[in-house]
């Protein structure tokens, strides 16, 4: 082939693979932790009108600076943070990238602590900037004298931590988060897409936020809140923060209907925010169940299960696809990752599961 016909990318997104997970047309779906329930009709009722409100006014650009619904963010959140403090975007993927295009780039680095989210990596390759991986210990666990260790060895300018942790589900404990930022000489970026999920006593680490100048904290509307599809994440950190972040914004980035409808949820927490309860409590059934089919399943804060172990988790996928139920491979040696859906749906999973033998 003509070497001129070959797209000349950039040096370190050669031989990258784009992200993404299977999206097949198969019966149980539990392989992107999705909220298996619709929004309540209250909810969409509310989102229609809203948006409909919106219709005669697209010929405007949107609020650029997403100002009403920064302050109903804040309120949700709580802990006395105000719009200043929050900010806004499609998807806390777009927030993250955000604040890699703000605080990282080319000649500086961004570390995580493996098994973590993919997408970090990736956002950190894309805006340029070098990942350095570390790793939890054999359980999945990260200690805060090890974190601690690793980011004083690494100086990165971007930590992230997960909390709850995707894929292994656990949530971190405040002191990790808190050793981290004293060590940190740059930004530190807890995700806590899956945070409304966690067992009771996991704290946010929004609570940290007057102690710590360079912490970050993103949040998504595409979990608890059922609205994968409407692309909302958010950040809460300092107004210099959230200030900086406005360097790299594209100009009216949050559509006027993106900011409607979530508005519009929002104003109806509690009504969202209804199966929450039915999720967390199909997720123990799920851990529980696996563990009396004798495999392991790791402890979830979030609204999936880790669990295995085989000697080769790619057989074992393909035959719980072969029984009509698609989870994740998330290229962990052993182990499989499960979203909990609707009961019926996890009776099916699990179902599949016994019929492995
Ligand atoms: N963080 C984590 C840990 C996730 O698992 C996901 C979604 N899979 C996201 C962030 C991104 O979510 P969104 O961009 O939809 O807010």
């Amino acid at each position: 082939m003509n070497p001129f016909d070959e797209p000349p990318l950039r040096d370190e997104l050669r031989g990258q693979t784009p992200y993404g997970a299977p999206q097949l047309d198969v019966a149980v779906r539990l392989n992107t932790n999705e909220n298996p329930y619709h929004l309540p009709e209250v909810v969409a009722d509310a989102i229609l009108k809203a948006v409909h409100d919106e219709l005669l006014e697209l010929n405007r650009y949107p609020d650029r600076d997403a100002m009403a619904l920064r302050e109903d963010l804040a309120a949700y959140l709580g802990h006395g943070l105000t719009s200043a403090e929050v900010w806004a975007a499609n998807g806390s993927n777009e927030i993250q990238q955000q604040v890699l295009q703000t605080f990282g780039g080319p000649g500086r680095t961004a570390m995580g602590f493996s098994p973590s989210y993919s997408m970090h990596p990736l956002l950190a390759v894309a805006t340029g900037t070098k990942w350095l991986d570390s790793y939890r210990n054999a359980n999945f666990e990260l200690r805060p004298e090890h974190a601690m260790a690793q980011v004083r060895v690494y100086q990165p300018d971007v930590v992230f931590l997960c909390s709850p942790n995707n894929p292994t589900g656990t949530a971190i404990s405040l002191d990790v988060v808190e050793a981290v930022a004293s060590e940190a000489p740059g930004m530190v970026i807890v995700d806590e897409a899956y945070i409304e999920f966690a067992r009771s006593g996991a704290e946010s680490a929004v609570t940290l936020l007057p102690r710590f100048p360079r912490l970050v904290v993103t949040r998504t509307m595409s979990k608890a809140f059922a609205l994968a599809g409407v692309r909302v994440g958010y950040m809460a950190a300092r107004p210099g923060v959230v200030d900086a972040v406005q360097l790299v914004r594209l100009p009216y980035h949050l559509s006027s209907l993106t900011q409607a409808a979530a508005r519009a949820a929002l104003a109806h927490a509690p009504a969202a925010l209804a199966q929450v309860d039915v999720i967390k409590s199909e997720r123990d059934r799920i851990v529980a169940s696996l563990r009396e089919l004798g495999l392991t399943a790791v402890d979830s804060d979030a609204n999936f299960v880790l669990f295995g172990t085989w000697p080769d988790q790619t057989v074992v996928w393909r035959a719980l696809l072969d029984r009509g139920v698609l989870v994740r491979d998330v290229g962990l040696p052993g182990w499989l990752r499960v979203s909990a859906g609707t009961p019926a749906e996890n009776d099916a999973f699990l179902a599949a599961v016994r019929g492995l033998g």
